[in-house]
């Protein structure tokens, strides 16, 4: 049996009308970029995050990039944020010419660890950058607690985690701004890449949109100088279509995991497989990756296994950030972040889509017990 890590092809099936319906409208209307489809989908959005606003943009990269702009962060500002993420968190700060600082995760949840966050703050620190890992909340009260005591914003990576909830309220509402990506491996992707940012007000909301276009306030009239950051109409409708569903698949996802949680009891090899943790705190976890450690060093050799077999599967990711060779010049050496490069060591992302059938979830169970036994 083949178990891909992700296929989208069954989601895709029943929508496609409705889809090439609106695709063949904007065809016709000739209109491709921002307008009607855009800030309908930016409302939608808006109320689905319980956000005060939101804004579209060309992808996840980008909407990190275009808040720290909007905050005119510039050399010297310093940025804490975690180490084990996706590239694109980093690469922000990079971009906006700040320093990227980092704090351990909790091992248990894979984020950031709010009191290692507490012992990196300095004159220069001007803002917090949590990542909702693989669409479990961050334990956001103690960090908007801390940026509150030392008056610096936050900026939520919500790219893996439209939808999850922290004590029962919607990540991307909890700070200043929130980033969205719409890459089409995350629960709400887009056929191509596309982004947003949620904000907590007007005003930023507005200022955002300026960003997006060049820093442009009236037609060629730059009041600050943004850049091409415009999502297209194509892109907003079809996500506007696929927001009605998301809700349904990221249940599907929770129950996959809870069917994972059962036959991975059952199977008796937890001295070789540890199960994602939720988060002591209440959280909506909505299962971009199902991530399992891998205890003994064994890590790659079950990897290899299961893709010899024909099951899908993948490292997020394999090495810290504080270790990346562009980032060298920031000094980080093995050993730093003890938690994060445990986890880059141990982690295995298992097929976790809502569309995989109860048989293909026991194969993937099976083969990894057939690897535990050998
Ligand atoms: C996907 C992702 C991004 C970047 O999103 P793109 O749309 O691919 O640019 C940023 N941060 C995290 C945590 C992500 O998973």
């Amino acid at each position: 049996m083949n178990v891909p890590l992700l296929d989208l092809s069954s989601q895709y099936a029943p929508m496609k009308e409705e889809i090439m319906a609106v695709v063949s409208e904007i065809c016709d209307s000739q209109r491709f970029i921002l307008g009607p489809k855009v800030e309908a989908f930016e409302k939608e959005l808006a109320a689905y995050c319980t956000s005060g606003g939101a804004v579209g943009v060309t992808s996840g990269s980008d909407a990190l990039l275009i808040a720290l702009m909007a905050e005119k962060i510039k050399p010297g500002d310093e940025i804490i944020t975690s180490p084990f993420t996706f590239f694109a968190t980093v690469g922000a700060i990079v971009r906006a010419g700040a320093t990227p600082v980092f704090a351990d995760i909790d091992p248990v949840t894979f984020n950031i660890d709010p009191a290692k966050i507490a012992e990196k703050i300095t004159p220069k620190t001007r803002a917090i950058i949590p990542v909702h890992l693989f669409g479990q909340a961050a334990d956001m009260d103690p960090i908007v607690k801390i940026a509150k005591e030392h008056n610096l914003f936050i900026i939520e990576d919500a790219c893996q985690a439209i939808g999850a909830e922290y004590k029962g309220k919607r990540v991307g509402s909890f700070a200043e701004y929130g980033a969205f990506s719409f890459f089409p491996s995350k629960n709400l992707g887009c056929f191509g890449d596309g982004g947003a940012v949620s904000c907590d007000t007007a005003e930023r909301e507005a200022l955002l949109k300026i960003y997006r276009n060049h820093g442009q306030s009236k037609t060629y009239i730059h009041e600050y100088v943004g850049g091409n950051f415009r999502l297209d109409a194509l892109q907003a409708a079809i996500l506007s279509i696929k927001l009605r569903s998301l809700d349904s698949w990221s249940e599907a996802r929770q129950r996959n995991a809870a069917i994972y949680r059962k036959l991975f009891a059952d199977a008796n090899i937890g001295d070789l497989i540890s199960l994602p943790q939720e988060a002591a705190y209440p959280v909506r976890h909505i299962y971009n990756q199902f991530c399992i450690r891998v205890a003994g060093g064994k890590r790659d050799a079950l990897k290899q296994y299961l893709l010899d077999n024909g099951i899908g599967c993948a490292v997020y990711y394999p090495l810290s950030l504080h270790l990346q060779e562009c980032f060298k010049e920031l000094g980080g050496k093995v050993g730093d972040y003890p938690e994060c490069e445990k986890a880059t060591a141990e982690v295995l992302a298992l097929p976790i889509f809502g569309e995989l059938s109860a048989d293909q979830l026991a194969c993937v169970v099976d083969t990894i017990k057939a690897f535990a036994a050998r």
